[in-house]
Formats: structure tokens, sequence, C-alpha cells
């Protein structure tokens, strides 16, 4: 550990009590208020599940994949990270319990371990540990996730290894910050603070003691609760701090420097520094909270039963919004459910509509119903990876009348105007992949280059012809069909470099119709809005001003 700068400091963020706390978030905003002190910050999450991404599991399960400029399948946390810190996460800046064990293995089958018994301890909490040090460089603060809720078998080892790294590098570099819930008891009036004494009890067996508890709570903490807390737990009644439910994302930065989260922490660590300036979070709550109007916009997809699997699409239509000083209410529909037959009833109240990325058969034909709908009626479209793809067969099919064109994801017999791309170019080497190779990791993953055409839309949307998107996908619109295409209405706007995968298509008959092949709600933050959500928003403001 001796290239670690040695002013960077550390500190783990667990979670207690119960899941779904809103680590990420808090870990994020805590991030970003060190920021605004003038820190230069670092986030990672360490995920104890045994896949070696959340890749290939499933949108309802785990929500959104994230993915890095870096073409790493991420936890959406790192999406919580980015958009709050503006610091672009790394392959670096995430890991899984698959993904350690991986690299123990190849080391014990390379024959690195020089013949030990290879144990969990001491060679998987070394490599949690290289994991957490690794490629940094003149950061202030790294806060690591650690994923999960104590106690948790899996999570074990990371406890372990946090353990450690506090005691090589010394407390003075690393700091313990436990989030847990203080349940409301309404019918006795109080907050409940022993599930927090028992879980602080199970990170102090692991030989952690936290040195700062942050405490999801639905009301102030009372001073008599908190002295119980700061008691029983071993540490400083200013640092028993109220994390409280707030009715938009962006107050929590806000709250937390409220409660005094960055003093602690400065405190901590003895860091004298003035006040965080945290004027651009209250602005945007201020814009969040009065807004001018508010316009309806439709995303079908196939996974609106959890909404977390459109957690930066969401994120990215309401940044349009805030920058439209208009709140965007979504509504989510089921493509499963949208027919020719009821678009009428469950599109004609909306002013914009969203197809979304997706993968599989189900609800695709919804979909393709969505961009007709749109189409015909003129209400601003917005076709995002396979919403992109659906826009593409819809022309194909209701334009040209060639009823059988498809994707070969979807049919391996159709006209194939989306096929599987077995090779294409990054960064000057040529990827190669077979049609029954690996899922896992194999996609067109991370930040491309794309050219759009000269007084496109879309040029003209991003103010450049040369771009950086990330993508996430397997399959490309085939360039061949590129004039047919042209003869039906939908242009092909850009492209790779080389010219051969449409990257986006417009279709200039209509007020705003566009489709894209990589995933832009990723970069979109909300001190930097994404500029195709803006304009997407703007676009729908104006159409639901005409009718
Ligand atoms: N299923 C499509 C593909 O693999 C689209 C993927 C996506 O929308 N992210 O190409």
């Amino acid at each position: 550990m001796s290239e670690l700068n040695p002013k960077t400091k550390f500190i783990f963020i667990t979670g207690g009590v119960v899941s779904s706390l809103g680590k990420g978030l808090a870990s994020a905003s805590l991030a970003s208020i060190l920021q605004s002190r003038g820190f230069k910050v670092r986030l990672r999450k360490l995920d104890p599940y045994l896949n070696v991404d959340p890749g290939t599991m499933s949108p309802f399960q785990h929500g959104e994949v994230f993915v890095t400029d870096d073409g790493t399948e991420a936890d959406l946390d790192l999406g919580h990270y980015e958009r709050f810190s503006g610091v672009s996460a790394r392959k670096s800046d995430s890991t899984t319990t698959g993904k350690i064990y991986q690299r123990v293995i190849d080391r014990e089958r390379h024959g690195d371990y020089l013949g030990a018994t290879i144990q969990v301890i001491p060679h998987v909490t070394n490599e949690i540990k290289e994991f957490i040090v690794s490629d940094l460089s003149d950061e202030d603060f790294v806060l690591c996730e650690i994923g999960g809720t104590v106690g948790d078998i899996e999570g074990q080892p990371y406890l372990e290894a946090i353990r450690q790294l506090a005691y090589e590098l010394g407390r003075e570099r690393t700091m313990f910050v436990h989030l847990t819930l203080l349940p409301y008891i309404p019918t006795a009036g109080e907050l409940k603070t022993k599930p927090t004494q028992h879980s602080v009890k199970k990170l102090q067996e692991y030989g952690i003691q936290p040195d700062v508890l942050l405490c999801r709570s639905q009301i102030a903490i009372p001073e008599n609760e908190r002295r119980k807390i700061a008691l029983f737990c071993n540490i400083r009644e200013d640092n028993v701090i109220a994390a409280l439910d707030v009715s938009n994302i962006y107050q929590v930065p806000l709250s937390y420097s409220k409660e005094g989260m960055d003093k602690a922490v400065c405190r901590y660590f003895n860091i004298p520094t003035p006040d965080a300036d945290l004027s651009k979070w209250e602005k945007i709550v201020e814009t969040v909270k009065a807004p001018e109007g508010e316009v309806r916009i439709a995303v079908v997809g196939k996974y609106v039963k959890l909404l977390e699997a459109y957690k930066s699409l969401h994120e990215a239509l309401n940044h349009g919004g805030i920058a439209n000083k208009y709140k965007v209410k979504i509504k989510w529909i089921d493509s499963e459910t949208l027919t020719k037959e009821n678009s009428d009833e469950l599109l004609s109240d909306v002013s914009g509509i969203l197809v979304p990325g997706g993968f599989g058969a189900r609800g695709t034909e919804g979909k393709i119903e969505a961009v007709r709908y749109a189409r015909e009626n003129k209400v601003p479209f917005f076709g995002i990876c396979f919403g992109m793809q659906m826009a593409v067969i819809e022309t194909m099919r209701n334009v040209l009348g060639i009823k059988n064109a498809n994707t070969t994801e979807l049919d391996e017999n159709c006209e194939a105007v989306i096929g599987l791309m077995t090779e294409w170019d990054k960064d000057g080497a040529k990827q190669y992949r077979h049609k029954d190779g690996d899922l896992g990791g194999t996609m067109r993953l991370g930040a491309y280059d794309s050219v759009l055409k000269d007084g496109s839309k879309i040029s003209q949307i991003y103010g450049s012809t040369n771009i950086s998107e990330r993508h996430r996908h397997r399959y490309e619109v085939n360039i061949k069909y590129k004039s047919q295409l042209a003869q039906g209405g939908l242009i092909i706007s850009g492209t790779s470099p080389d010219g051969k995968l449409p990257e986006t298509v417009e279709r200039p008959d209509h007020p705003w119709f566009i489709g894209v092949q990589y995933h832009p709600e990723l970069k979109s933050k909300p001190f930097d809005p994404h500029p195709l959500f803006v304009d997407f928003v703007k676009a729908s403001i104006e159409k639901s001003r005409l009718v």
C-alpha cells in the first residue's frame, strides 16, 4: 500500500437493520457535500453477491444495470454516485464476490500462491483490500459502500477486510459510517432504537466500531433517544445523525449537511474547513418544489413493475424537466398491455412517448404500437436502444409494408433489419463475438464515438457532430437498409466513425422523433442535464400547449 497518497482517507459505509435504506444515495450525498467543501472524492461499491457483475441479473430483481465509460456493467448505485458527484465511475470502482473469487481462483491456477492453502482469510480479504486501495491518485476521500446488510453471511469477508484496512492504515485515515433505521411506532408515538443497537452490536462482533451513525427516521431524533443510542453504541452524541425522510432526492445533501454529517467527518479527521457551499442544490430543490407546469410523458416498457429498472432514465427525464422548469409526470405503461385497439385510450393524454431499452420478445408488439401512435399522431417520440430498434421495425412494417421485418433477437427467420453484431471496432482493434458465446460481459459495452450528420436535428441538439455515448447491446440496425428506411421517412442521422453501425435515426417529417442506439440517460446529471432529454421534454411541453 506504499503507493497510496498519504492524504487519502477512507470512509466505509455499511448498512444495518433492513435493506433498501438507500445506502447508495447516502454515500453519493455525503460525497457531494464533501466536494462542496473543496475535497476531491471517489466512490466505490463492493457487492457481496456471487454474480461476477449484475449484467446477467434480471432487471425485475436487481433494477437497472449501470454502464461506465470503460464498459463495466455495474450496480445502479454507481449511477447515484455519478449523478451526485459528477465523477465518472470506472471499472476499478465496482466489484462483487464473483469478481473477487474469480481473481483468487485465476491466481491459484497460475500458481501465484506458491502452494499455499487458499482461504477466505487472508486470500479473499487481501483481494478485497487490494480492490479498495487500487487505481487511486490524489483523492482526499474514498467512500466505499459495502452492499447488503450487516449480518449477511456473504458480507463477512468485506467487514473483515475493512476492519483490517482500518488497522493497517490507522484509524486517523479511516472512518466507519453505519446507516440504520429508527422505526417510528405511531401507537407509542416513539422512535425505536433497539434495532440500531443490535445492528451496531453485530458490527462490533466483527471488530468494527462505527464512528458515525446515520439513522433513517421519519421525524427528528429526540434528545433522549439520541443520548441512548450514543451511550449504548459507544458513539459521540453529535455523531448520531438523522437521515430524515425528504420529498425529493435532491434534498438529501442539504438535509445531511443541516444535520451535521459533513461537520462530523471533518471533526473526525481533524480537518478545519469553511462550511459547504450548497447553493447549487438549493437552486435545484427550489425549481423542483415550484415548477411552472407539468407535462405527462409515457414510458412504454417491459419492466415498469419495478421502477428501479429504469432508474437513470427516470432521473434523466427529471433533469430534462428541471432544465425546462417543469415537472415531468411519467405515465408508466406495461408494453404487454398496449395494443392498437387501446392505444388511443392509453396514449391520448400524454405529450411525449419514450420507448426505453429492453431485451427479449415479451411486450415488443406493444412497443412497436407505441412508435406507430407517436409517428401518426405527431407526438414527440424518443426511442432508446431497443426503443430505436423498435422504431426502425415500425417504419419497415407500417410505412414500407415489409410485414416480417424484425430483429434476429426475436425471430431468426425474419427480414433481419436488425441483426447480431459479431465483429466491430473498439479503439482501433477488432472485437469478435460468437452467437453461442457467453452472455455475461459480451455486449457492445461502454463509450463509443458516433458521427452525426451535419444539419440533422440531433446534431443541432448536441451542438456538435462528434459525440461519445455509452452502449449496452448485442444487436445493430443493418446499414444496408439505409436508403429503404429513408424512403419510409426515417433517416439514419448518425453512425459509428467507420460508417458501418447506425447510431441514431430521426424523422424529418415529424416535430420530434429520434432514436438512439446508445443510452444517453446514463450520462445525464442534475447539474448537467443531457441535451436530448432537455430537448425531448421541451418538445413535449410544446405539444401539450397545442392541445
Ligand atoms: N436487446 C437489444 C440488443 O441487445 C437492445 C438492448 C438494450 O436496449 N439495451 O441489441
